[in-house]
């Protein structure tokens, strides 16, 4: 039935690479528990899953700063509502598609799973691309691309996110927008600010939560994070903050990234210099090469287009948190980790290793937390920002923070007797496929055929 399935989806939408990869993995994971539970093939559960249960695509016409007119796509993947109302984040960024959405709103729906909150998943966004664009720009995009996405969600029916591209700025301005056009002020969006609905600790906890995933598996082997040597990529809202915690347990974190290519700081990047970085990325909006300006002895290497691995993952290191985006850590890239003796990979990324790579860690007996698992932090805050918005109060940031801990470490929990329970012990990788599936596809049972 797996292979039918795969099958199935290769046929119907061929070119839809990212999310034959997302789906695949997924299968892989479960074919234990489908052997073992005959009404989820009799009942057609796989292939409901993974279509999606409404896709919209619309067209985004804004007018830039020189007066010309252009037009993006935006998208909505609603994936799967089995659990809860859709949630997941919107991407902007130029490489976006219908199958990179589609890749993510499927992992969303048992990432949202495994948080014990109660959300389904989505996933949109569109080819726009907000770098180089200034404030205005971005403002006019936004407001026509709400414009059309406001009559699909709802605070009961589907709250979007950020995700790359869409940060505080952008959510400001699809929230104006939204608020207008329905004259209500509801949570239809997470990741608000603070003054107008936001969460304390939501900007913090994608970074935060993969760094306390990180923590529960390495005190498995009775091992902390002080004092480890960290290789971090990217540098946008997950890789700060995943650097921030690092650094405040104790670790040395000594790279960074963006697009257009990497820094190494052998002596780490340590508060000062992360301090920086906010700004440089977050105000400034500038470039990570400015960082070896500033601080010369780290190294700025460029990305290559002829190399095929990414520098970044080839120096030494303990652990790998791999922040920026799908398929960053390619089959070169493992082989680097684990010969420069990396014993933990925890993404902060969604789908950031390609699945030669995953298969390389687990037969090095390297600790994986796959992203599903891993970044589930920041929907989760998402959700807690929910629940404070419905009953209307703001909880101290030690109470966020300390909700989000106990979430990882449940997630942690779910994973691993999930995985013991299947026959993969200690497999992190299959313990989510399968916790989150469980708990989806038992949930749509009980609601009939929809
Ligand atoms: P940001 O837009 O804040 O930062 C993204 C970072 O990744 C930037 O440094 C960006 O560089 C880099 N990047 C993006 N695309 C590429 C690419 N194709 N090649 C190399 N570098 C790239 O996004 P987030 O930090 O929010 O998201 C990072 C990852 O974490 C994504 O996979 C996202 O899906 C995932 N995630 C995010 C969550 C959140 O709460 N924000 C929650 C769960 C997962 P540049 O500036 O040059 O574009």
């Amino acid at each position: 039935m797996a292979e039918e399935i795969m099958q199935t989806i290769l046929d119907r939408d061929p070119n839809e690479r990212e999310f034959h990869q997302a789906v695949g993995e997924v299968v892989e994971s479960v074919k234990p528990v489908l052997d073992q539970n005959p009404v989820y093939r009799k009942l057609r559960i796989l292939e409901r899953l993974v279509e999606p249960e409404r896709v919209i695509l619309f067209r985004v016409p804004w007018m830039d700063d020189r007066g010309e007119v252009n037009v993006n796509r935006g998208y909505r993947v609603e994936m799967s509502s089995a659990i809860g109302p859709y949630k997941g984040g919107l991407r902007f960024h130029p490489s976006v598609t219908l199958s990179i959405l589609k890749f993510l709103a499927f992992e969303q729906v048992f990432k949202n799973a495994l948080t014990t909150l109660p959300m389904g998943g989505g996933k949109g966004g569109s080819d726009f691309d907000p770098k180089g664009k200034s404030d205005n720009e971005v403002m006019r995009f936004c407001q026509s691309f709400m414009s059309e996405l406001f009559r699909h969600i709802g605070s009961n029916t589907d709250v979007p996110a950020g995700d790359i591209g869409v940060g505080a700025r952008e959510i400001g301005f699809l929230f104006g927008m939204y608020k207008k056009l329905r004259n209500e002020f509801t949570g239809v969006l997470t990741g608000k600010s603070l003054n107008w609905g936001g969460s304390l600790i939501r900007p913090e906890a994608t970074g935060y939560g993969s760094v306390y995933f990180a923590a529960e598996m390495l005190a498995t082997r009775n091992e902390t994070l002080e004092g480890k040597t960290c290789l971090v990529s990217g540098s946008g809202n997950v890789a700060q903050f995943t650097a921030e915690k690092l650094i405040e347990l104790g670790a040395k974190v000594v790279t960074l990234s963006d697009s257009s290519g990497c820094i190494y700081d052998e002596a780490g990047i340590d508060a000062k210099k992360l301090a920086y970085v906010k700004l440089l990325k977050n105000v400034r909006r500038g470039r990570m090469e400015e960082y070896a300006d500033k601080y010369p002895d780290a190294v700025y290497t460029p990305v290559d287009p002829s190399l095929d691995f990414n520098p970044l993952w080839n120096h030494k290191g303990d652990c790998a948190f791999p922040s920026a985006t799908q398929n960053e850590i390619n089959a070169v890239d493992a082989k680097h980790l684990v010969e420069n003796g990396v014993t933990l990979v925890c993404e902060g990324a969604n789908m950031p290793t390609v699945p030669d790579g995953i298969d390389l860690f687990l037969d090095s007996g390297i600790l994986y937390g796959p992203g599903k698992a891993a970044n589930a932090g920041g929907v989760s805050v998402s959700g807690l920002e929910m629940t404070q918005n419905s009953m209307r109060l703001s909880w101290t940031r030690e109470e966020v923070d300390n909700r989000l801990k106990m979430i990882m470490k449940s997630i942690h929990h779910t994973c691993l007797d999930a995985a013991e329970q299947y026959g993969f012990p200690g497999n992190y990788l299959h313990g989510a496929n399968i916790a989150g599936f469980v708990k989806v596809v038992d949930s749509m049972i009980d609601q009939g055929l929809v």
